[in-house]
């Protein structure tokens, strides 16, 4: 009975001296950190420097928010933000990835949303590689969840990372239960010519047949065959699938003649590539550049008056395209006084952005098979 007694009393007063230890120390630890009157003053300084677009300031009153309750992930989440709009992305993507670390064993909606924010400040940055690998992440995260997938199927296409936006479009399509087969085709076609590219003509067979399913008379899926029958040696069928690409797209000429012109020299066969140059109309969309590679020929052919000779034509007609230019300045000709100063580049015609190369892909929107051939002056009127 005593004994019982003493346990329980002991037992009683080990609980009690407990329970006033734990309550000094609360006290001691709220006494240390700052008053809540401090803390509801800087979360109106930081609303107000944001408002103000200070958002670097506004990021460091918050910071001292969050020091005070580090439990509280939506204080983080508004530093984080405030950092990435004050073009801090460094300091940014630490928030998140200290978001990340914190919450890596739990359920997981605040590592997913940090994993979010944290491929916005990639992105922010610039760093398409790690934009994308972030939101490929929580794509597998979180399947279900259609803004991810968005954002990755898009900037795998703006930062031309052919083989993360084929694996992603069909499950893109699919959980928007939207489809859309040109743009499936245009990405299977670069894809493709990158499969090549690295010696894989099988894989790359297969990609361009369904490229092929997708969109039956893309001239971009024919050009990519063009390529695929140069790899297997057989230069007629590339000349067919060129003119295939031709046929349906005439105004990408100069992208075609650039890349018949390399696959003949690559693959041998330079005399069908002039007999495609010969039988080139002088009326053609972009004939200027069937002139520039009769041109580039003769030049390689140790002609180079002749060369120059045609170069200086297309320079009186007032030819003042990228490619032209650069032919025109390495072979040494004087450029004429009435050439205007201002070169014409491709223009996009959806965002307007400026491109030196014709391509199938405008870089700056996405855009496919946007790009306009510059006017010559010819043309022009
Ligand atoms: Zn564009």
């Amino acid at each position: 009975m005593d004994n019982l007694l003493g346990y329980a009393l002991s037992a009683m007063a080990g609980a009690t001296l407990a329970a006033i230890f734990f309550g000094v120390w609360i006290r001691r630890r709220r006494g240390k950190g700052p008053d809540p009157a401090e803390l509801r003053r800087r979360v109106m300084r930081g609303a107000y420097k944001a408002l103000e677009s200070d958002f670097a300031g506004a990021a460091e009153e918050f910071g001292a928010v969050a020091q005070s309750d580090p439990d509280s992930s939506d204080v983080y989440f508004v530093m984080g933000r405030l950092f990435r709009r004050a073009g801090q992305f460094a300091r940014a993507a630490r928030v998140h990835q200290n978001l990340i670390l914190r919450h890596d064993d739990k359920k997981g909606e605040i590592k997913k949303r940090a994993l979010f924010e944290l491929a916005e400040d990639y992105r922010a940055a610039q760093m398409l590689d790690r934009a994308v690998n972030t939101f490929a992440e929580l794509v597998e995260l979180a399947p279900q969840w259609l803004e991810p997938l968005q954002n990755l199927v898009e900037l795998a296409i703006k930062g031309r990372f052919w083989s993360v936006a084929v694996t992603y479009i069909p499950r893109l399509e699919k959980l928007a239960g939207k489809v859309d087969d040109e743009l499936a085709a245009h990405v299977l076609a670069e894809y493709a010519l990158l499969q090549i590219e690295q010696g894989n003509p099988e894989e790359a067979r297969k990609t361009l047949k369904l490229a092929l399913k997708r969109s039956p008379r893309l001239a971009h899926v024919a050009f990519s065959f063009a390529y695929l029958h140069a790899d297997a040696q057989k230069p007629k069928a590339v000349i067919v699938a060129m003119q295939e690409a031709l046929d349906d797209r005439p105004d990408v000429l100069p992208l075609v003649l650039d890349a018949l012109h390399r696959l003949a020299t690559d693959h041998d066969f330079l005399e069908r590539f002039d007999e495609f140059l010969a039988d080139r109309g002088d009326d053609a969309d972009g004939h200027w550049s069937v002139t520039l590679h009769r041109a580039l020929r003769q030049r390689e052919l140790g002609n180079d008056s002749k060369a120059r000779e045609l170069i200086r034509d297309l320079i009186r007609q007032g030819v003042d395209i990228p490619p032209v230019r650069q032919q025109a300045t390495e072979l040494m000709l004087a450029l004429p006084e009435e050439w205007p100063q201002q070169e014409r580049p491709w223009t996009c015609r959806r965002c307007q952005a400026a491109h030196q190369q014709l391509d199938w892909f405008c870089s700056s929107c996405s855009g496919w098979g946007t790009l306009d051939v510059p006017h010559t002056s010819k043309n022009v009127s």
